[in-house]
C-alpha cells in the first residue's frame, strides 16, 4: 500500500514524495535527522527525539521551519494517516535547494520530510544467538570535526565502518575514539556488564546520546544495577561479563563475539534479557499518544 509522507507541508503519496536533486541534504549530506519507534500506539520518548533533532540543527545552523509542538503534531498525524500502531518513524530537515557550491546561505527553504513506515525487526534469530562484532579501522571522529553528537545526514563514517564489517562477517562494529578508547557501534550504542555494574562509554568519547541508551540507563537503574558512564578500551570489553548494544531499530541485543574473543559464556546474558524486558515494559507504557 502506497504510504502518505509528509513533504514540505503537506501529506503526499509515496509516489510523488520527490526531492530536488539540487537538495543540499543529497549533494552534501546537509541536514540532520530522526529515527523514532512507535510501540502500540505510543510514540517512545518523542520529546526527547525532537530535543535532539532541533539541537542538531541548531549547532549545523539550520532553522526548522516548525516548532518543536509542530513536529510533535506532524510526527503523530504521519502515523494517524498512515493507520500505523508500531511504527519507525524517520524524520529529515535537510539544507534545502541551493545551487551546485556548498555554501548553505544560498539554500534559503530547508526541506522536512516525515516517513512513517511499519518496522523491519532483526531477525529473531539474531535476539537469540547474539551478535557477532569487530573493532573497525575507522575511528569516530573527534567533536573539534563533527560531532558525533549531531545526528547529522552525513553517515559516512559509520558506513565506512561498517563495509569492514560486512566483509568480516560481523552484524555490526566497534568504533574507538581516536584515543582509542571504546566509544559506540556504527548505530548503535554500546554497554558492558560486570557483576551488578551496568557500563557505557561517557559522552566526552565522543558519541551520540541514544535515546535508547538513556532509556536503558534509566531501566537499570530502576531495576537495581550501578550504572557507570566511563572511559575503558577493548581489554574490558572483551573481558566483560555481557556486552550489549542498543539502538532505536535494535532495542536491546546481546554481543557474544567481539574481535574473535567470545564474551562470556558465549550466550546472550541474562543482564541483558533483563533490562530489554524492563525496556520493552516502558515502551508499551509510557509514550505521546499517537
Ligand atoms: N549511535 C549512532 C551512531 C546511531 O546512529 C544511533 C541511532 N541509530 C545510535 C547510536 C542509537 O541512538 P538511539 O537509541 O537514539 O536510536
Amino acid at each position: 500500500m502506497s504510504k502518505r509522507i509528509f513533504l514540505d507541508g503537506a501529506f503526499v503519496d509515496q509516489e510523488n514524495a520527490r526531492v530536488s536533486v539540487f537538495d543540499h541534504g543529497y549533494l552534501y549530506g546537509d541536514g540532520v535527522f530522526e529515527g523514532i519507534r512507535a510501540y502500540g500506539g505510543r510514540i517512545f520518548r518523542l520529546d526527547a527525539h525532537v530535543d535532539r533533532l532541533f539541537a542538531s540543527a541548531k549547532t549545523v545552523m539550520l532553522e526548522i521551519p516548525y516548532s518543536k509542538a509542530e513536529i510533535i503534531d506532524l510526527i503523530r498525524e504521519a502515523c494517524r494517516v498512515n493507520g500505523l500502531q508500531d511504527a519507525y518513524i524517520r524524520l529529515v530537515v535537510s539544507r534545502g535547494v541551493g545551487d551546485l557550491g556548498l555554501d548553505p546561505v544560498k539554500c534559503p527553504k530547508p526541506t522536512v520530510v516525515i516517513i512513517a513506515d511499519s518496522i523491519t525487526l532483526y531477525p529473531d534469530s539474531l535476539y537469540r544467538s547474539g551478535l557477532k562484532v569487530c573493532t573497525s579501522s575507522i575511528r569516530r571522529q573527534r567533536a573539534e570535526a563533527l560531532n558525533p553528537q549531531i545526528k547529522s545526514l552525513n553517515y559516512l563514517n559509520s558506513i565506512l565502518a561498517k563495509i569492514e564489517a560486512n566483509q568480516r562477517g560481523c552484524q555490526e562494529v566497534v568504533m574507538l575514539s581516536e584515543e582509542g578508547f571504546v566509544a559506540e557501534c556504527s548505530a548503535d550504542n554500546i554497554f558492558m556488564v560486570r557483576g551488578r555494574k551496568v557500563i557505557t562509554p561517557a559522552p566526552h568519547l565522543g558519541i551520540l546520546l541514544g535515546i535508547t541508551r538513556s532509556a536503558v540507563m534509566d531501566v537499570a537503574r530502576s531495576a537495581g544495577y550501578e550504572v557507570i558512564e566511563t572511559t575503558f578500551t577493548r581489554h574490558e570489553l572483551w573481558n566483560a561479563d555481557e556486552v550489549f548494544l542498543t539502538g532505536t531499530a535494535a532495542e536491546i541485543v546481546s554481543v557474544v563475539s567481539i574481535d574473535e574473543r567470545v564474551v562470556g559464556d558465549g550466550k546472550p546474558g541474562p543482564v541483558a534479557a533483563d533490562l530489554l524486558t524492563g525496556f520493552r515494559d516502558l515502551a508499551r507504557r509510557d509514550g505521546t499518544l499517537i
